[in-house]
């Protein structure tokens, strides 16, 4: 999607002359404003972030499953939660190829 842009020197509504990256013929990408004979790169101009836009964190390799580490106990402890977390830790640690 073309990015609006206007003219740092004239204003004047450049969007329409965006270009992307050429490496054939040595241009990045960016606008031109015919006007001013002028280039503006579009690396100068990044992408704000959206409005709406979700920051996905990557996934911790430790947790394929999603279980936050607190919630797993490598042996029982002898509570109803510690056998809880013990058996999800086991059923994760199958999962892992582990018995
Ligand atoms: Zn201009």
């Amino acid at each position: 999607m073309a990015r609006s842009m206007n003219c740092p020197k004239c204003d004047a509504d450049i969007s329409e002359s965006y270009e992307p990256d050429d490496w054939s013929c040595g241009i990045s990408e960016g606008w031109y404003c015919d006007d001013c004979d002028l280039g503006v790169a579009g690396w100068e101009h990044p992408c704000e972030p959206l409005e709406g836009d979700v920051f996905i964190a990557p996934s911790a390799p430790a947790e394929p499953l999603g279980t936050p580490i607190s919630e797993l106990a490598g042996r029982p402890d002898g509570t109803r939660d510690g056998d809880r977390k013990h058996a999800e830790f086991v059923r994760i640690a199958k999962s892992w190829g582990f018995d």
